[in-house]
């Protein structure tokens, strides 16, 4: 603790509040306080906390803005959180090589403002204030990847503080490189597990001349699927294709007092010059009149086009909001797309039996939805209700060729279902894991299932 002390001043924190703020992140998962909590301003500082930690044995967990929903900053062992908020600068905007330098603190609200009448955006954006570091650490996406990828095709390169306190840099700042493993891609997704993330070079992309927003209700889920699926295979470069069941439509009307159709309804945007964004409009109009949907409702108007939106934008609080008091549990499945709809439809006759609270949502254009499970903590037969539901939705993803989580990670919530989906790969994970942290310091128990 001296030396702690001795590098951070009064930028450590033993206060049971603080700790607490820092033990559960957004999830369902109880709350496991770190000892300490440490907000570095610089990459040599976290390296100056990180061999500290590596000379003593203390457990690390990074920490972005907290909030992750499986649980993944819960200190399982104690030890000292590093929370980066303070390193929230963004150092850099390269406008000719179309990147942008940003310490990991640097949170997506923060970045959008920084960008904006600049003609360039960072496309990738969870419904939540995230930080770059914490959506890098877990893979994020949102509901522009259907266009630009997630956050693994979007990082360029890295600064990172490994376990035993050595910085390093991974990648370049050119568009492609075939130079050796890919480091930058192993700590994207890598959780906290393998080293802290100090900076993040960024891809950005232009702003599109226009944004066209629609709206279309769908007498069925397969339905709305089978346009989405038609807009995918016919390649079509839709930015943003969401579905919200029927459920979700409910909880948006009583949220927002609207008087939406309580139907399965896409919400779409369409990105691009004003005669190509037209030309797609038409064609998904009528890939969803073939299937039996009504006419759009659109918006080109940047203010009337956000209002529109808003019932998507809303849908977490609006689900939330159907039972004050209750805790999130949200899945997250992803499958080939070809499977969407059977997986929904199964789906939803396994919510109705199961007699559970769980409006959905999904990213329809990538094959990932989530069910918006809301439970009472308390109620312990509930609990196990909804994690049986989620179990069989898992096995349900996976036995259609998907994965347990298109977006939100492993964290704890989801380390039962590793050694499912990956059987034997598992093992190479580990012994990656086991190179890089033999001491297993970084972020422990979490991500892989310990043996
Ligand atoms: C209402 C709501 C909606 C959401 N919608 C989406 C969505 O649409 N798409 C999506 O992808 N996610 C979504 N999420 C999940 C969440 O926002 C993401 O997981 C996000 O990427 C977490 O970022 P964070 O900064 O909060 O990280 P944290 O929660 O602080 O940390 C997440 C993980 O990353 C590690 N970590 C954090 N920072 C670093 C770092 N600098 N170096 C190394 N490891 C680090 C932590 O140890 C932890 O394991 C949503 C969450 C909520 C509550």
């Amino acid at each position: 603790m001296q030396e702690l002390t001795a590098l951070l001043g009064v930028r450590l924190s033993v206060n049971a509040d603080v700790r607490e703020a820092h033990g559960a992140g957004y999830s369902y998962h109880e709350c496991m306080p770190p000892d300490v909590v440490v907000f570095p301003n610089t990459t040599e500082e976290v390296s100056g906390i990180v061999s500290i930690c590596a000379k003593y044995g203390i457990p690390i967990v990074p920490f972005g803005a907290g909030t992750s929903i499986e649980g993944h900053v819960l200190a399982l062992r104690g030890g000292i959180c590093i929370d980066l908020r303070e390193m929230n600068q963004v150092l850099e905007v390269n406008k000719d090589d179309m990147y942008v330098l940003v310490q990991a603190g640097v949170t997506r609200n923060q970045l959008d403002e920084l960008l904006e009448g600049t003609g360039f955006f960072f496309p990738i954006g969870p419904g939540v204030n995230a930080t770059l570091g914490g959506m890098a650490s877990t893979r994020a996406s949102g509901t522009n990847a259907v266009r630009y990828g997630t956050m693994k095709d979007n990082v360029l390169s890295l600064t990172a503080v490994l376990p035993d306190g050595k910085i390093i840099k991974t990648g370049s700042k050119a568009k492609k490189s075939s130079a050796g493993y890919d480091l930058t891609r192993l700590l994207v997704g890598a959780e906290g597990t393998l080293g802290v993330i100090t900076e993040l070079t960024l891809k950005l992309h232009s702003e599109p001349e226009t944004i066209y927003a629609a709206v279309c209700a769908f007498p069925t889920v397969e339905a709305a699927v089978a346009t989405a699926i038609k807009t995918i295979q016919k390649g079509v470069p839709i930015a943003k294709i969401e579905l919200l069941d029927a459920a979700m439509m409910g909880a948006i009307n009583r949220y927002s007092s609207l008087d939406y159709e309580e139907v399965p309804t896409l919400f779409l945007e369409f990105h691009g010059a004003v005669a190509e964004v037209e030309g797609q409009i038409l064609k998904v109009e009528e890939y969803a009149h073939s299937f039996g949907a009504a006419d759009f409702v659109w918006e080109k108007d940047e203010a009337r086009r956000k209002r529109l939106w808003r019932a998507r934008t809303d849908a977490a609080p609006s689900a939330m909001a159907l039972r004050p008091g209750a805790k999130l549990m949200s899945t997250d499945v992803c499958v080939p797309i070809s499977q969407l709809a059977k997986c929904i439809v199964d789906t939803q006759q396994d919510i109705e039996k199961t007699g559970i609270m769980a409006p959905i949502l999904g990213h329809v254009g990538d094959g990932n939805f989530h069910l918006t499970i809301l439970i009472n903590p308390e109620d312990n037969e509930e609990f196990e209700r909804a994690k049986a539901l989620n179990e069989r939705l898992v096995r349900r993803a996976l036995a259609m060729g998907g994965t347990c989580t298109g977006e939100h990670g492993i964290g704890v919530g989801k380390l039962q279902y590793m050694a499912l989906e990956h059987g034997d790969s598992l093992d190479m994970m580990r012994a990656i894991k086991h190179a890089i942290d033999p001491q297993n310091l970084m972020n422990p128990g979490k991500l892989l299932p310990e043996q």
